[in-house]
């Protein structure tokens, strides 16, 4: 007797999910679905409804609940910034950053066009050393020379921006240096106020009363596993980007103020454990001038470019993980509140707090180390409020990659509104296509909604899906010929 083929067993559980997928009413629609994700690596699986009333009128408007998809979900992207966690969601952020970044340089996305006129600097500000690390030195003339270590370092060797000397090296200086960056850099900005006023011969209050300073920052790990800053420094009038800076306000005032300020802006913390530091910036420091004509090696749309591109690496640079090392059933601390009340050692983590062994880490010793400091200081009741465990991963900084003055430009957000608008009157175009009402603006609408959380990815026969359409991007990216090469 013949059998029907039986596919199961050569074709893979995608393909056959697939097959699945094709066969159900509207294969459309998911495939739709999984073309709105751009491409995302782990989208969100909601399940839920949403529902608009006309106020007056109590009739629905329009109504949307996951239960009518095909799969009976929706899907949404991810949001990730990082490239190392989701590709597809990390291009839009850093073309978003570097819209935000373009146009408080040349103006647009609400910001006057004259800021292009306006003294603009491109600044990076890195930490000082905690012990000889392995480099690539130059002579006076440029000319390359072996590392103190007698060996001379090919460009990509992983022992670059590792310690001469591990044992010696100030690890725990280092932790606290990334841990307090974020403070340092706010200080600097206070500081340059004040250098600035005192530089031009005037009163910080008079100064302020003329000139409006605003900052766009990113912070960038160094081999060596601390961050430094690049920002863009620019100079506004009294009332902000809309009028001119004072004409004293020069790129060499502000040139002049950096430097005062790097050299004054400094935190102290006291510890038991580890005495006084003095948490300050390194001596290398760049200011370069952001050129107005566009002929200068700084252009805003290479300026731009850098920040995108420093916002959407995370702390690869430095060789470390890029997830949590912290036990989520005890929050890090190794034990959990048994019903007697009495402390249980988890069992999850066997009391060392840590989600996974840090021996076991597929990571450089240098970035193990960093981390090993990081936790050993977390358990130090005056560090408690640095939250040491949660960023040991990121070798103590905390977050804030990209960070600007309110003043500078548009925002993150605004530019995903102005997304979600244009969606938006696409779906109402289509309405109109489609012979239904239109929303009337005088209508009062109500929008209620019950969203929750199902899981994270696609199902098998989405994921070959999603492939299709990354390749499709990839492949439409690679024609496209002009503009920044992550857009
Ligand atoms: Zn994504
Ligand atoms: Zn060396
Ligand atoms: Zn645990």
């Amino acid at each position: 007797m013949r059998r029907p083929l039986d596919l199961r067993h050569v074709i893979s559980p995608g393909l056959r999910d697939l097959v699945e997928l094709a066969n159900t009413d509207d294969f459309d629609r998911v495939t739709e679905q999984v073309r709105d994700l751009r491409g995302c690596t782990s989208p969100v699986n909601l399940h839920g409804w949403t529902i608009t009333t006309d106020q007056t009128t109590k009739q629905v408007v329009r109504s949307y609940r996951s239960e009518d998809e095909p799969s009976g979900r929706l899907l949404t992207t991810c949001g990730n910034r990082r490239a190392s966690r989701c590709p597809a969601c990390s291009r839009l952020y850093a073309a978003d950053t570097y819209h935000l970044i373009k146009a408080g340089l040349s103006g647009g996305k609400n910001v006057a066009e004259t800021v292009h006129d306006h003294p603009r600097a491109f600044v990076t500000l890195t930490a000082p050393s905690f012990g000889p690390v392995h480099n690539r030195p130059t002579t006076d003339t440029g000319k390359p020379r072996p590392c103190s270590c007698g060996e001379s370092h090919a460009q990509d060797a992983p022992e670059l921006g590792t310690p001469l000397r591990p044992a010696s090296y100030d690890y725990s200086g280092a932790v606290l240096w990334n841990a307090h960056a974020g403070a340092l850099w706010a200080r600097f900005t206070t500081y340059l106020r004040r250098a600035l006023a005192e530089h031009l011969g005037m009163t910080q209050k008079a100064l302020n009363a003329a000139l409006r300073i605003s900052f766009a920052k990113v912070a960038e790990y160094q081999q060596r596993g601390l961050v430094h800053f690049h920002a863009v420094v620019r100079f506004d009038g009294p009332d902000g980007h809309t009028t001119a800076p004072p004409v004293w306000a020069t790129f060499d005032a502000l040139h002049v103020a950096v430097g005062l300020a790097v050299e004054r802006a400094r935190l102290i913390v006291e510890s038991d454990a580890v005495g006084e530091r003095v948490i300050r910036w390194g001596d290398r420091f760049k200011v370069d001038q952001i050129s107005a004509l566009g002929d200068g090696e700084l252009t805003d749309a290479k300026v731009a470019g850098y920040v995108a591109k420093y916002a959407t690496k995370n702390a690869e640079g430095a060789g470390t993980v890029d997830r949590t090392l912290v036990c989520r059933p005890c929050a890090g601390r190794g034990y959990v509140r048994g019903p007697d009340g009495f402390h249980d050692r988890c069992e999850d983590c066997d009391g060392t707090g840590q989600a996974e062994p840090l021996t076991n880490l597929a990571i450089q010793q240098h970035a193990r180390q960093m981390i090993r400091t990081a936790w050993a200081l977390g358990h130090l009741p005056e560090f408690a409020h640095l939250k040491l465990w949660k960023w040991a991963h990121m070798l103590g900084f905390r977050g804030h990659f990209s960070s600007k003055s309110r003043a500078y430009s548009t925002t993150l957000g605004a530019l995903r509104d102005v997304r979600r608008a244009w969606r938006t009157a696409q779906a109402e175009a289509a309405r109109v296509r489609a012979g239904l009402p239109v929303d009337d603006e005088n209508t009062t609408l109500v929008t209620a909604s019950s969203w929750t959380y199902l899981s994270s990815g696609y199902r098998p026969g989405e994921e070959l899906l999603a492939a299709q359409v990354r390749h499709d991007r990839a492949y439409s990216e690679h024609l496209k010929s002009e503009g920044a090469p992550w857009l």
